[in-house]
């Protein structure tokens, strides 16, 4: 930045009350117009096996954004994701009974202070708070990340790692939606939909803020 950026940057900054959280630079929104126009939109269809919805791509400023929510704890950043949200608005499906975020093993949720997915869910439906439901499904195993494991080593991590609550007998005959940050090998979201498959659900669906690939 010279001289002069610099000091545009700096009185912009007495008058604008936000600040961009992705690149951190002065802004009246909380993801100033650069950042935004970065983000790859991933549009409406599903890909992937199982076939997910995922808003957009997982890559800068998206990427760095979701990386603080999930080990930072950081929510400053959540109305920067929502701004990505909005612009993905009417077509974001909600043609469902109910929303389960992917769960945390207990242990892991003590550490990082939250689960991303459950504040991801929120923010992908603030209308419909009462449906999103984090008391159904529990991962009751510790699992390893899935990301560099081999096809066979990722089941395997996960295979009884999700079970159901007593209060989940609501699932039977429901459109369930499963909500996860990013979307990778799509292997947690199968394993997760198998098991409330199984459990009665009438049908699952899938959406991730991200996706690691197209
Ligand atoms: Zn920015």
């Amino acid at each position: 930045m010279d001289e002069k950026n610099s000091l545009l940057a700096a009185v912009l900054a007495l008058f604008l009350p936000e600040r961009c959280r992705a690149c951190h630079g002065p802004s009246l929104a909380p993801l100033c117009p650069d950042c935004l126009a970065t983000v790859t939109y991933c549009g409406a269809g599903d890909k992937g096996n199982p076939p997910c919805r995922s808003l957009c791509l997982y890559q800068q400023p998206v990427s760095g954004l979701i990386h603080r929510l999930k080990y930072g704890a950081d929510r400053a950043v959540l109305p920067a994701l929502a701004e990505i949200v909005s612009r993905c608005g009417p077509d974001l499906n909600d043609d469902c009974d109910l929303i389960i975020p992917v769960p945390l093993h207990i242990s892991r949720l003590r550490q990082r202070g939250l689960n991303q997915s459950l504040l991801l869910a929120r923010l992908f439906f603030p209308k419909r708070l009462p449906a999103v439901r984090c008391d159904l499904l529990i991962r009751h195993r510790p699992t390893r990340p899935q990301t560099g494991l081999s096809g066979g080593a990722r089941r395997r991590n996960l295979s009884g790692a999700f079970s159901l609550t007593a209060a989940s007998g609501i699932i039977v005959g429901k459109r369930l939606l499963l909500v996860d940050d990013v979307r990778t090998t799509g292997s947690t979201l199968a394993e997760c939909g198998r098991v409330l498959i199984a459990h009665g659900a009438a049908r699952v669906s899938y959406l991730t803020m991200a996706s690691a690939d197209w």
